[in-house]
């Protein structure tokens, strides 16, 4: 199968929630080994794998994608313009441009480029965790998120902070008693908010609980902050608030995303647009890269979500050139 929106077609009509994958991997290897790639499987768990195929041993390139979506089928559909269903932008339309790319530049001898396909990311990116533990070198990666095929060479990180504080339950007669968590919570989040926050940095304070009933003194209560961080923004906000820590607050940093920020090598200078986002993809984590995918953002994780044909067909010409210029 090499006809790209036949393949794209296929892989949304295999669902892939982030967790339930292992149909679409097993898919996805039996497909590049019929092509003669020379494939290796990365296991993240629960029968779900990371895959790389790689033509020749030095691969200068690499192409992206995750393979798994949103929860929510979406069925297959098309009209003469889009392709509508699950995963259509985000992001097997990469998958499927990709690997119709790479067929075709393997067939006309190109020999220094390969794939990695991902599972996980749309969760806590296990799938790409795994592939920067495996440590083979990666020069340069193309991540396919819906760009509109434009280049993406920075984005936000993403900082997740979440604070417990711990009391000591007591009747609400007898307060003295107990610790109030809660008094505990709100003294700390009110340090958090006199941080001083990098102008292009968005704090929000995203999710909050505490207390058992109305006559318990409340003994745990915790509050998670969100940070989209800029890409020029150097603060170690997990630093400073950690020293907000006492006996009674704990402080843990449940996610962290580095931003990005590249120069856009001379390979890829005959792509002219530009962009900054503020979302984040798993380029956080390999950082020697652009972001490159057809379709627009604005569509994934919606019930419309959708692929323009025309960019499904002018997505594997720009892979394409993007393999040879690397060789
Ligand atoms: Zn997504």
């Amino acid at each position: 199968m090499t006809n790209t929106e036949d393949l794209l077609k296929k892989l949304i009509s295999i669902p892939s929630p982030t967790g339930s994958e292992s149909e679409v991997c097993n898919f996805m290897l039996d497909l590049l080994n019929k092509e003669g790639f020379k494939t290796s499987k990365y296991e993240v768990g629960n029968e779900r794998f990371n895959i790389v195929a790689n033509i020749g041993n030095n691969p200068r390139v690499y192409l992206q994608a995750h393979l798994d979506t949103v929860p929510g089928i979406i069925e297959y559909s098309e009209d003469d313009e889009n392709i509508y269903g699950r995963g259509a932008c985000d992001t097997k339309g990469s998958v499927a441009c990709m690997v119709s790319a790479a067929i075709s530049c393997k067939k006309q001898g190109y020999k220094n480029f390969g794939l990695i396909f991902t599972v996980g990311e749309e969760t806590d990116f296990d799938g790409a965790k795994k592939i920067i533990q495996s440590n083979f070198p990666i020069p340069f990666v193309i991540v396919g998120e819906p760009s509109s095929l434009q280049i993406v060479n920075e984005h936000f990180g993403i900082l997740v902070i979440k604070i417990t504080a711990k009391g000591k339950a007591a009747h609400s007669s007898k307060p003295d008693e107990g610790i109030n968590a809660i008094d505990k919570l709100l003294e700390t989040i009110e340090k958090v908010k006199s941080l001083k926050i990098h102008p292009n940095t968005l704090m929000s304070l995203v999710l909050i609980d505490g207390g058992v009933a109305d006559n318990v003194i409340p003994g745990l209560a915790q509050a998670t902050f969100s940070f989209r961080v800029s890409p020029d923004d150097k603060n170690d906000y997990t630093s400073q608030i950690k020293a907000f820590s006492t006996a009674n607050i704990s402080v843990e940093e449940t996610l962290k995303l580095n931003s990005v920020h590249t120069d856009v090598p001379k390979e890829l200078s005959f792509i002219k647009e530009k962009k900054t986002v503020k979302y984040s993809t798993e380029l956080s984590f390999f950082q020697k890269g652009v972001v490159i995918g057809p379709g627009d953002i604005k569509y994934a994780h919606g019930p419309n979500e959708q692929l323009p044909k025309i960019e499904l067909k002018k997505a594997v010409e720009v892979y394409s050139q993007i393999i040879k210029n690397f060789e």
